[in-house]
């Protein structure tokens, strides 16, 4: 995210957090604003160290449960995986992830095919499907040098 991009990135958080009746604290500003800046897809760890440089008396607990309560209002995407920690991501634009299992590196792709994959049908016919997302798993192209 580019320095100038971020006001339109907040106002776009504000008009979301009213549309789903979530209060704006400066906690949650706060939150939202690490997000956006992180490109790495960080855990709720990862984004409470980075906070505290601001607020240094937030809690773990705010934060995740101001993390959960934006996704689950869509206003940013978890991301899934077997084991380790939940990862967040503040770019809900359609994209999709291979996460590196050793070094727990997550890397965004984009794929025509894998948006347009069907659903199976027996899933079509008694699921509602919100979303697509595929995530990949095996080892990137540094770790794999070593
Ligand atoms: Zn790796
Ligand atoms: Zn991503």
């Amino acid at each position: 995210m580019r320095e100038q991009e971020l006001p339109v990135a907040m106002e776009n958080f504000r008009n979301k957090c009213r549309e789903f009746g979530l209060k704006i604290t400066p906690q949650r500003a706060a939150i939202y604003k690490e997000l956006l800046q992180a490109s790495d897809h960080p855990t709720i760890d990862s984004i409470l160290k980075k906070v505290r440089v601001v607020l240094p008396s937030i809690s773990f607990d705010t934060v995740y449960r101001t993390v959960i309560s934006f996704s689950e209002a869509g206003i940013i995407h978890m991301v899934g995986g077997f084991g380790g920690s939940r990862r967040f991501d503040a770019d809900t634009s359609r994209h999709h992830h291979f996460k590196c299992i050793k070094c727990g590196k997550i890397f965004d792709f984009l794929s025509d095919y894998y948006d347009n994959v069907k659903i199976p049908e027996e899933f079509s016919r008694n699921f509602k499907v919100l979303s697509k997302r595929v995530l990949l798993e095996g080892i990137c192209r540094e770790c794999c040098k070593k």
